[in-house]
């Protein structure tokens, strides 16, 4: 058990006395959880081997998944990586500040522990003016994975992270809602053509618009034994709540469905809930949790919804199909694992 220094801070008006004394935590090798625009990361020196190590054992983290590097300045990316070409500067050009991650090949400073053993890095400028403070004033390269026991669902709002990760780590600013609500988009641009391994807050046809031709790592649609996802961290139980997770395909009569399912399950003693999106709240029963109005509300209130579920005890959670434009590909990607990939 650790003890944590917790605290409240405004992200629009930023207490930099009490940023830089996390700061400071950093910079001495220790671990600090703070906020940014897509989930909560858990953050310590990427450079330093002893205190990436801390990022594993806190989340219990398998050490083959490698962490995404944060850094507050787009200059930085030249002190890890090399292969900076045009596309990069593209991507970081309309990118960054925000979500989304570039794979590229690792300079030697860059440890092994923080590249999961690969010979590339993960790099990510985040917008949240928090998370862009705390970096700056570190001094630091940033390891920064979501701030979660694995497996679990990434923590988006302050007590949920609290109540998780308190004397885990040595601080936590807490900093109001993530306003994504997934994780990075992770974009490997080491080979020709730029791959997504992971779909998040920027999108295949955002990236399409300024790259041309962009695919996505087919390891990361389905479940496929022959295929391995790019990314390590793709083929780990993920996003998961105590609950067992369904998703029901939308097809004519899903709504009908979803009420038979939830009836069978109550006739056996089970708790269930259902989310969906809010116009269809009104049409289940169970307990039933509106997503949102549209995909962004959706994406935003996923995790939490997750993480409320377990709070209300159900035993199984129905969840609607999304569709898989726009931000609705991570959307699919996060509830297809939380599923075990479990369609009825
Ligand atoms: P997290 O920071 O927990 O949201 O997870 C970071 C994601 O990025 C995981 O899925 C990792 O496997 C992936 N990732 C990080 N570094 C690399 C890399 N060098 N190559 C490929 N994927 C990476
Ligand atoms: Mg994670």
């Amino acid at each position: 058990m650790k003890k944590t220094l917790v605290c409240k801070i405004d992200k629009d008006n930023i207490d930099i006395d009490k940023i830089q004394e996390f700061g400071k935590i950093l910079r001495d090798g220790g671990t600090v959880i703070f906020p940014t625009e897509t989930v909560y990361g858990l953050g310590a020196n990427a450079l330093d081997e002893k205190a990436a190590k801390k990022i594993y054992e806190a989340k219990g983290r398998p050490s083959d998944n490698p962490l995404i590097v944060h850094i507050s300045d787009k200059e930085e990316i030249h002190k890890i990586a090399t292969g900076i070409d045009d596309r990069v500067y593209k991507v970081m050009d309309n990118f960054w500040p925000g979500p989304i991650t570039i794979v590229l090949k690792k300079k030697a400073v860059v440890p092994s522990i923080t590249s999961g053993n690969l010979d590339t890095v993960a790099v990510r400028m985040p917008s949240h003016p928090i998370a862009l403070s705390l970096i700056k004033e570190s001094g630091v390269f940033v390891a920064g994975p979501s701030a979660n026991i694995s497996g679990r669902p990434s923590p988006t709002d302050e007590q949920n992270v609290y109540e998780e990760m308190d004397s885990r780590v040595d601080g936590i600013i807490l900093g109001g809602d993530s306003n994504v609500g997934l994780e990075s988009t992770v974009l490997d641009l080491t080979g020709d053509i730029p791959t997504i391994l992971r779909p998040g807050g920027v999108t295949l046809e955002d990236l399409s618009e300024i790259l041309g031709e962009v695919v996505i790592d087919p390891g990361i649609l389905e479940k496929n034994e022959n295929i391995i996802a790019k990314a390590p961290g793709m083929k780990y139980t993920h996003y998961a709540p105590n609950a067992e997770v369904f998703i029901v395909k939308k097809d004519d009569n899903y709504v009908d469905k979803i009420n038979k399912l939830v009836d069978e399950k109550v006739e056996q003693g089970k708790k269930v809930g259902i989310m969906c999106i809010n116009k269809n709240k009104d049409k289940y029963k169970g307990e039933v949790i509106g997503l949102g109005d549209d995909l962004n509300e959706v994406a935003y209130n996923l995790f939490k919804t997750l993480r409320e579920m377990d709070k209300k005890g159900v035993d199984i959670i129905y969840s609607e199909e999304f569709e898989k434009s726009g931000i609705g590909q991570a959307i699919m990607n996060r509830l297809t694992k939380a599923a075990g990939y479990k369609f009825v």
